[in-house]
C-alpha cells in the first residue's frame, strides 16, 4: 500500500549543465528547509566535488550490492555511469513532514511517480542548444569528450519534457530561481499540508482547542 507523508517530494530533471544543481544550491540558500537527496554514483567526482555532499562516491560492485539490498528508491544508468536515490534518507525526512528535493533523470522520475504518485517534478531546460553547450564548457569540469557526450544526450532528455507537471526554461537564473520558489511555496500551503501543519491553530480558529 502507497505510504503518505506530509512533506512533498520534488523530482527536478534537466540536461546535464542546464542549471539544475546552481539552482537547487541558490533554492536552499532562500527557500526555509528544504532537503536535496545525495545520490549514489559511480562517476569519479569532478574537482572541488565532495564525497557524502555531492554524491556518495562508490564502485560499480558496491553500487550492485546496494541494488540487492533494496537500498534504492530509483536507480538508473545516466551517460556511463549509475545514479540511485537512497530510499530510507528520502522516506524519513518526507515522514517527518521535510519536503525533499530530488535532481534525477528522467528514467529515475518515471520510477519515482509510479512509487509516488504525488511527487511534483519540473523540467529544467536552456534557453538553447547553444546556451547548454556553453554552459557545460564555463562550468570548466569536463573533458571536451563527456561534454560531448553529454551534448549528444541531451535532447533524448528534453524529449521526455512533457511527463512533468512543471517546465521551466532557465535563461536568466533569477528569474527561474523565482518561478522554482513559487512552485515550491504553492505546494506547501495545499490544504492538506497547511491542515496537519496548523492542527492547533485551525481548532483554536474555530473554537475546538
Ligand atoms: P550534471 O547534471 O552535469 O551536474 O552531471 P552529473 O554527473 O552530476 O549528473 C548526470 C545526470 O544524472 C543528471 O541528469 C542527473 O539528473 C542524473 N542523476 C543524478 N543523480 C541521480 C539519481 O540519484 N538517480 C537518477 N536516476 N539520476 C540521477
Ligand atoms: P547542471 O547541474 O544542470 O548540470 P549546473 O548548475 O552545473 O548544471 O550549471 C551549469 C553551468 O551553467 C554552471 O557553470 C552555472 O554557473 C551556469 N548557469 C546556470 N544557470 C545559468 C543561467 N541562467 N545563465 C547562465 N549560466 C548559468
Ligand atoms: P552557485 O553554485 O554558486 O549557485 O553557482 C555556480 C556558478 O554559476 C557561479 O559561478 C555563479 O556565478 C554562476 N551563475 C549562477 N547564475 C548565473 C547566471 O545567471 N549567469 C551566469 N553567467 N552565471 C551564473
Amino acid at each position: 500500500m502507497a505510504k503518505t507523508f506530509t512533506g512533498t517530494l520534488f523530482i527536478f530533471s534537466a540536461p546535464s549543465g542546464a542549471g539544475k544543481t546552481s539552482l537547487v544550491k541558490a533554492l536552499l540558500d532562500s527557500t526555509g528547509y528544504i532537503g536535496v537527496s545525495v545520490s549514489h554514483t559511480t562517476r569519479s567526482p569532478r574537482p572541488g566535488e565532495v564525497d557524502g555532499k555531492d554524491y556518495h562516491f562508490v564502485t560499480k560492485e558496491t553500487f550492485q550490492t546496494l541494488i540487492g539490498e533494496s537500498a534504492f528508491l530509483e536507480h538508473a544508468q545516466v551517460f556511463d555511469n549509475f545514479y540511485g536515490t537512497s530510499q530510507r534518507w528520502v522516506e524519513s525526512e518526507l515522514e517527518a513532514g521535510r519536503d525533499v528535493i530530488l535532481e534525477i533523470d528522467w528514467q529515475g522520475a518515471e520510477q519515482v511517480r509510479r512509487l509516488m504518485p504525488e511527487a511534483v517534478s519540473v523540467f529544467i531546460a536552456p534557453p538553447s542548444i547553444e546556451a547548454l553547450e556553453q554552459r557545460l564548457n564555463n562550468r570548466g569540469q569536463d573533458s571536451q569528450e563527456t561534454i560531448e557526450r553529454r551534448m549528444r544526450d541531451a535532447r533524448s532528455e528534453m524529449s521526455h519534457f512533457g511527463e512533468y507537471d512543471y517546465l521551466i526554461i532557465n535563461d536568466d537564473f533569477n528569474n527561474t530561481l523565482e518561478e522554482l520558489r513559487a512552485i515550491i511555496i504553492a505546494r506547501r500551503h495545499r490544504l492538506e499540508a497547511q491542515q496537519t501543519r496548523h492542527a492547533q491553530t485551525l481548532k483554536n480558529l474555530l473554537g475546538e482547542g
